[in-house]
């Protein structure tokens, strides 16, 4: 469903050029939920810009849905770190501003975002501004402002990692709930090898820079968003 075949990336740095992904080989299935782990700077956030469309790779493709991947599209959307939401727009506004470069009719824009704002249990706050919103809301807004769009991929870099504990488990269960809801494949970069475990079926570990992918990890557990006592780790690869 998703495949990425023997990517390459190089950046130039002060007229050197530095190798940040090497022959990344790597196949998803369509609803699945992949965590990315891997040290800084290894090339984690690349990764997922190349699947964005957002970077361009040097060698090798991604296909997504048997497309080729070219440029940006609004069925492969990236949650950041920062929610980044327009100051000057209430959430409702932030949620539909997307639906509506897509011309989708203003009632219809509104119906659907109210749904997802639901889902994400911010209906009392759908005419607040970002400013009145603590940090775990405005990603949340930020969350359905992606899911609006009715995504393939939904690919997440770090996005709970500026948040508080508590308020990240809250939001673990969250997007475990919507995930099985929509069956959005989901692509998750974190730090947090606990995070992984806890979110996803398929955990593709990256080593230091150059990226390569070191081991591919599959997690077999029930997602109901609660850590488990202990948790087998099957190595693939
Ligand atoms: P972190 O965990 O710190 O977020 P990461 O694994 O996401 O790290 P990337 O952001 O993918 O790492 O960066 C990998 C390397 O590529 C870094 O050395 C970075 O400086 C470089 N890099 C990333 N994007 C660009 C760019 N647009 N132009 C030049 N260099 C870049
Ligand atoms: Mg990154």
């Amino acid at each position: 469903y998703l495949t990425i075949d023997d990517i390459e990336k190089s950046f130039a740095h002060d007229g050197n050029e530095l190798k940040v992904l090497e022959k990344i080989n790597l196949s998803v299935e369509k609803g699945s939920f992949v965590s990315i782990v891997g040290p800084s700077g290894c090339g984690k956030s690349t990764l997922l810009y190349l699947i964005a469309g957002l970077e361009k790779a040097d060698s090798g493709e991604i296909k997504v849905a048997g497309n080729k991947v070219e440029k940006p599209g609004p069925d492969r959307v990236v949650v950041f770190q920062e929610a980044g939401l327009f100051p000057w727009l209430t959430v409702l506004e932030n949620v539909t501003y997307g639906l509506r470069l897509k011309k989708i009719p203003k009632q219809e824009a509104k119906e659907k975002a109210l749904n997802i704002l639901k889902m994400v249990h911010l209906s009392r706050y759908v005419d607040a501004y970002p400013h009145q919103l603590s940090g775990g809301m405005k990603q949340r807004v930020a969350i359905a402002r992606s899911l609006v769009m009715e995504p393939d991929v939904l690919l997440m870099d770090e996005p709970f990692s500026a948040l508080d504990e508590q308020t990240r488990m809250v939001l673990h269960h969250e997007l475990l709930e919507i995930w099985k809801k929509t069956k959005v494949t989901i692509f998750f970069v974190t730090h947090n090898i606990r995070e992984a475990v806890l979110l996803s079926e398929k955990i593709v570990v990256f080593a230091t820079r150059p990226g390569k992918i070191k081991a591919t990890i599959s997690v077999p557990s029930t997602k109901d968003g609660v850590m488990p006592d202990s948790v087998t780790l099957n190595v693939e690869q």
